[in-house]
């Protein structure tokens, strides 16, 4: 089905031009487009992509302290220098904590 952009007739899809008034008709990719439901819905897939971001971010973050607090024992062990890691391990425990991740 085709709906006539002049007058909003409906003609059938193999149809050129309306049969009302003659118009030229629009293919279907342009009718698609003008649609307000798939506007709609493309705004709201943004949304849940954009939620799905935030929480690979938070995963990201916990990442960076896991490996940082990692890198640091590693670091400190193989110095011989333990005593910064009974500072840094509760430091960044509350950091992630503040971050509620
Ligand atoms: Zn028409």
């Amino acid at each position: 089905m085709i709906t006539c952009t002049r007058c909003g007739n409906k003609n059938s899809d193999n149809s050129q031009s309306c049969e009302k008034c003659g118009h030229k008709l629009q293919s279907g990719f342009a009718r698609f487009n003008g649609s307000p439901l798939s506007s709609k819905k493309n705004s709201d897939q943004f949304n849940i992509t954009f939620e799905h971001a935030d929480i690979f971010a938070k995963h990201g973050e916990a990442w960076v302290y896991a490996l940082f607090l990692l890198a640091a024992v590693v670091f400190f062990t193989y110095q011989q220098v333990y005593w910064p890691l009974y500072i840094l391990t509760p430091l960044v425990a509350i950091l992630a904590w503040f971050r509620k991740i």
